[in-house]
């Protein structure tokens, strides 16, 4: 299994790059775990205009002129943990909904209206009402009309995610929000998510299940950005080496606004996130980037080819926010894009990319 980084160490590592490490890693053909901390130090700041071309080179290579686009659908805010950064935490006094069958059914056929083929299945973390049986319900009515789905749930067990996937369900995200295991422990206050080592081997667990894909990722702002991003590395090569018939993606959600007031502990400024982007872009060519609607327009617009490959668009955070435009009591998080996906698909395609609504077919799988 995958251990827990010594999160101080990591930081030194850091720490202790210098710009002759930074030259060292831009020069190497290919980037192991020390250029990775190198390109993400303090020591690196300097080169990032270089680091930016050389990442929007390497993604041109593996990605082409493409920007994925999906959608999330929100099922359920129910939550039985209590994250202090979280909107869905369960001390909040939200008006809580769990979608049914049909309703969830719903707001997917206004997704795939739209033109998305791929859709991630999203809900707070309570498992006697979204469960394994519920998920699968879904995932079989809504197989039919998307190329791939995805979920963000609670962490399961290895035989609920084969079922899941014999279900249709191709990918699972599960992100460890951070890997600093003392930090962990200060904003998980209450519920099972306290178990920070069961959830770390959980994208093991998803791979082991076969799943097509497997999205790993970090909450940007809880504490050192530089040792989450080497973390994030580690986790990625060792899932890449033990487990290589399973894609790996990362995301990297910086916090925003929710219910609850929690304000960031750390500033991360776009500047950084760049930074982070391109440094684990040049670490691993081929790893999916996600970049999500909590960014604003300007920034998502600004970072097309640059690095990140999978873009969610036109999105609602609340459950049953498509099919009642005015709901956003009850959203885990508000949104800095509030384009459509129509206005995204545009701005994408205004840059010379492709947006992209469908890049797998189930057929692919037998
Ligand atoms: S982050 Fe997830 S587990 Fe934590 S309160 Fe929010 S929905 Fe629940």
């Amino acid at each position: 299994m995958f251990s827990a980084p010594d999160f101080q160490q990591l930081r030194q590592t850091i720490g202790r790059c210098t710009s002759a490490d930074v030259e060292q890693a831009l020069s190497a053909g290919t980037c192991d775990s020390n250029d990775l901390a190198a390109l993400i130090s303090p020591a690196a700041e300097p080169y990032l205009p270089v680091m930016a071309r050389r990442s929007a080179l390497l993604t041109a290579q593996r990605f082409g002129r493409t920007t994925q686009l999906y959608a999330p659908i929100y099922l359920s805010n129910y939550c039985t943990n209590r994250c202090a950064y979280c909107g869905f935490a369960v001390n909040n006094k939200i008006t809580r909904r769990c979608l049914t069958l049909d309703e969830a059914e719903a707001e997917a056929a206004i997704l795939h209206e739209r033109g998305f083929q791929h859709i991630l299945l999203v809900a707070g973390e309570a498992e006697k009402i979204v469960g394994v049986n519920y998920l699968e319900a879904i995932a079989l009515r809504l197989r039919p009309k998307f190329a791939a789905i995805s979920i963000e749930v609670q962490p399961l067990s290895t035989a609920h995610y084969q079922r899941l996937f014999q279900a249709g369900v191709t990918a699972v995200a599960v992100y460890q929000e951070t890997y600093d295991q003392e930090m962990y422990q200060q904003v998980h206050l209450a519920g099972n998510k306290k178990d920070y080592h069961f959830r770390l081997e959980t994208p093991a667990r998803v791979a082991a299940a076969g799943m097509r894909e497997v999205g790993i990722g970090a909450l940007l702002g809880l504490t050192d950005w530089r040792a989450e991003g080497l973390a994030l590395g580690l986790h990625l090569a060792w899932l890449r080496k033990n487990f290589w018939s399973t894609a790996v993606t990362v995301s990297f959600p910086r916090l925003r606004p929710a219910t609850g007031a929690f304000a960031p502990l750390v500033p991360v400024s776009e500047q950084n996130l760049s930074q982070l982007i391109f440094g684990l872009r040049l670490f691993d060519p081929d790893v999916g980037l996600l970049l999500s609607t909590r960014e604003e327009a300007r920034y998502r617009d600004g970072m097309l080819g640059l690095g990140p490959t999978r873009y969610s668009a036109g999105s609602c955070t609340a459950p049953g926010g498509y099919s009642s435009a005015d709901q956003t009591e009850g959203e885990q998080f508000s949104v800095g894009d509030q384009r459509t996906v129509e206005e995204v698909s545009l701005a994408i395609a205004a840059k010379g990319f492709d947006p992209v609504s469908k890049d797998w077919d189930s057929a692919f799988q037998h």
